[in-house]
């Protein structure tokens, strides 16, 4: 049985959106494009040229040079990166040059793979407005903090939750008031607050949601 192609998936910073597209991705064989690290490759880019990711000139320059298959997928989860990422993100230059890889990965999934996830901030509402299925995954800034901490402590014994908290929050705001393609969700998005939910759970209320659609 064929299944609804591209699937988009928004939200904030560790809402769960990565977890959930992963696991929706290996059940259903589609192929996942992690938008989130594209942006976070063009600012490690703006950070190893000892540049500033305010700046738009220097973004655009990086993102121009974006290799996707050579993104050091360990260095861009530092919370610095993500920073940064929100930075060059806020570049409308930057975001256009990324556009189309996007929209491509949606319309042409690599070969043996039956289908797209792409997740992100904007995937819904800019970059596949036509998806058949979004999905708007999000949870409170204090459980999402919470995840971000648990992930990123592991490596970094002196983090604090409270100012993980902090980043979270000011990422959410920077995100939700750029002028171009902000984080909000869709119009015709569902919505999967995964504060209370496992990942079993919101990956079953995600599955029955994509079933119901059809192809
Ligand atoms: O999802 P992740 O935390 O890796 O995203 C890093 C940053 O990249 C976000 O805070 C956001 O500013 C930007 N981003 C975006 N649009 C996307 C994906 C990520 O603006 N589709």
């Amino acid at each position: 049985m064929s299944h609804p192609s591209p699937i988009a998936i928004d939200g904030p910073a560790a809402a769960g959106k990565g977890t959930l597209a992963k696991k929706l991705g290996a059940y259903l064989n589609y192929a996942c494009l992690d938008t989130g690290a594209l942006y976070r490759g063009v600012a490690l880019l703006v950070l190893h040229a000892q540049a500033d990711p305010t700046d738009p000139h220097a973004s655009l320059n990086a993102a121009q040079k974006l290799d996707i298959d050579a993104i050091d997928q360990t260095a861009i989860r530092s919370a610095e990166v993500g920073q940064a990422a929100a930075d060059v993100a806020v570049h409308p230059e930057v975001r256009n040059c990324i556009l189309e890889l996007q929209r491509h990965f949606a319309a042409n999934p690599p070969a043996g793979k039956d289908g797209a996830i792409l997740d992100g901030r904007d995937i819904g509402t800019f970059v596949c407005p036509d998806a058949p299925v979004k999905l708007f995954v999000t949870a409170s800034a204090e459980i999402r903090a919470h995840r971000r901490w648990l992930e990123l402590s592991a490596s970094d014994k002196t983090l604090k939750e409270a100012d993980i908290l902090a980043a979270v929050i000011a990422r959410d705001k920077k995100d939700m008031e750029r002028a171009i393609a902000p984080l909000r969700p869709a119009e015709d998005a569902h919505l999967l607050d995964t504060s209370d939910l496992g990942i079993e759970s919101a990956f079953e209320a995600a599955l029955k949601l994509i079933v119901s659609i059809g192809s």
